[in-house]
């Protein structure tokens, strides 16, 4: 069994009912159980500053998946939600990104799969939910709450539980 970090994000359609039922997608049967939640936040969006506000979260899993295998079901969990790849821009509006944060504190380097995810230290929509339910889990060498203190985190609302 591996402790992994997902993190969630969307800004087309619906993303906080998305994220909703894409967590019992991920984590309702043999493949994922749920460990920890964080609040969704609405963020700035990144990298594209040209479209709406996202909506991010973070989980915590355990899973008995291999890297790669978590990925693929990751994709899968994506795709069933609306993600539409081939019709996209990097970084673009999308109706869920699913991204493998850290998986143990391992150190992930194949074709497709990189671990710690590369940008994840220098993301606030990465770091404000991450710090609410792993803030002193080492990742790469620094914790969330570490890294968090290191760049300026503006503009990030966190969002009461859905009724
Ligand atoms: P970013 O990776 O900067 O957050 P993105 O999430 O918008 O950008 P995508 O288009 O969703 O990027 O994914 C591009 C590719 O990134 C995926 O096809 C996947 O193979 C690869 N990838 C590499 N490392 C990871 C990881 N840790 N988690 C998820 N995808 C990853
Ligand atoms: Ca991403
Ligand atoms: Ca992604």
């Amino acid at each position: 069994m591996a402790d992994a970090l997902i993190g969630l994000g969307g800004n087309v359609g619906d993303a906080r009912l998305s994220f909703a039922r894409a967590i019992p997608a991920i984590c309702g049967g043999a493949n994922a159980a749920l460990r920890a939640r964080s609040s969704d936040y609405r963020t700035p969006p990144w990298g594209e500053p040209d479209q709406p506000s996202f909506i991010n979260a973070c989980i915590a899993i355990e899973t008995p998946l291999a890297p790669g295998d978590l990925l693929a079901v990751l994709h899968d969990v994506e795709q069933e939600f609306g993600r539409d790849r081939a019709g996209e821009t990097r970084w673009g509006p999308r109706t869920l990104d699913l991204d493998i944060l850290a998986y143990d504190d391992q150190r992930i380097d194949l074709p497709g799969l990189t671990i710690p995810h590369p940008r994840w230290f220098e993301r606030a929509f990465v770091l404000v939910p991450l710090a609410e339910i792993a803030p002193d889990r080492a990742i790469g060498g620094q914790t969330p709450r570490q890294a968090l203190a290191k760049i300026v985190a503006t503009g990030i609302t966190r969002l009461p539980a859905l009724a």
